[in-house]
């Protein structure tokens, strides 16, 4: 289950591998996709399909919920660990609640649980059909403060919400990291510095610098904030993140030098006289990464402790662009949150 102090143990490190559901994704797609339906060709759900399908009424939403594994479909009782019992429950803003009035020898008890018991609505104020019409316009890609209006929320409401979300994406990632590279694959590395430049008497004052690299036959890739760019440091992250035998393209930075050494064949492109080394190597994909990075990440109202998941948010939605983001993003909840 997801919690602050799981989220600690990532650090700072993201990456993904989960690129496979991008084939999965266009396949299932074109297979059930009927050339007569004119409006969401994609087969994306749109936010008419979500209040007309699935939180029609509160009864919808929850069946609809419990299908796609976000809220549990059985709970068991504390005391005598039977099957608990759903119940009405008015008094309670979703409507429902697990009870237990069994009796054991002469004693009756009654225990209650909530429907958000370690589920990914639990412990919050919103309405159940609100968090998932948040959900939606994040996965959307809706900026915060759009969404806060849509929702009529307050702000630190769609604060929370919004990193919950994040981490979400942080916490996926960190699951299903998987190493770059191999025999024969190529890898290309770069450092950059993300977070605001002050030029003062020419000094960059603030900023954190980022380590990445990108397969080029795929969209596995990772990033992760650095300290520093020193070759202890990188060499550090290299070895974490990309198999040996890997064909390592970078700059000529002095850090990368010795990768030759550990069991990695390295090509560099040197940036001040050529973007295509004299053997055809280049960076250019990992350059392209940073760029879409810097556009994606909010330009103000960013703490440096965020860092590490808004690239995380980055990367999980560069790994499964072209998908239905909503789709993906549940089931990731769902995997995330177990509800056995
Ligand atoms: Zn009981």
């Amino acid at each position: 289950m997801y919690s602050v102090t799981h989220k600690r143990k990532i650090g700072i490190q993201v990456g993904c591998a989960a690129i496979d559901r991008k084939e999965i994704g266009v396949q299932c797609s074109h297979s059930t996709g009927s050339y007569g339906r004119r409006e969401n060709e994609t087969g994306h759900l749109t936010y008419d399909e979500l209040l007309r399908n699935h939180l029609w009424t509160k009864d919808y939403a929850i069946e609809w919920l419990k299908e796609e594994k976000l809220l549990a479909t059985n709970r068991i009782c504390d005391i005598c660990h039977s099957d608990m019992m759903l119940r009405d429950c008015s008094d309670r803003s979703d409507g429902y609640v697990w009870e237990c009035r069994r009796q054991i020898g002469r004693k009756r008890h009654r225990t209650e649980k909530s429907i958000r018991e370690g589920s990914w609505f639990e412990q919050s104020n919103l309405s159940i059909e609100e968090v998932v019409k948040f959900t939606y316009w994040w996965t959307q890609g809706l900026e915060q403060w759009q969404i806060k209006q849509q929702l009529g929320l307050g702000s630190h409401t769609a604060v929370d919400w919004d990193m919950f979300c994040r981490e979400l994406c942080e916490v996926t990632l960190f699951e299903n990291r998987e190493k770059l590279g191999g025999p024969g694959k190529v890898v290309q590395i770069d450092e950059s510095k993300i977070g605001k430049r002050k030029y003062h008497r020419g000094h960059v004052v603030e900023g954190q610098w980022v380590f990445g690299g990108i397969e080029e036959e795929s969209r596995k890739c990772f990033i992760v904030c650095v300290d520093d760019r020193s070759e202890a440091t990188l060499l550090k992250h290299i070895q974490d993140w990309i198999e040996p035998g890997t064909i390592i393209v970078s700059d000529c930075w002095k850090a990368y030098v010795n990768l030759d050494k550990y069991g990695y064949t390295h090509k560099t492109v040197n940036h001040s006289v050529e973007f295509v080394s004299s053997e055809g190597y280049d960076t250019n994909k990992q350059e392209g990464h940073w760029r879409q990075m810097k556009v994606n990440l909010p330009t103000h109202g960013r703490k440096k402790e965020h860092y590490s998941s808004y690239l995380a948010e980055f990367i999980w939605r560069y790994v499964n662009r072209g998908n239905d983001l909503f789709k993906i993003f549940l089931k990731d909840v769902a995997r995330v949150y177990k509800l056995e």
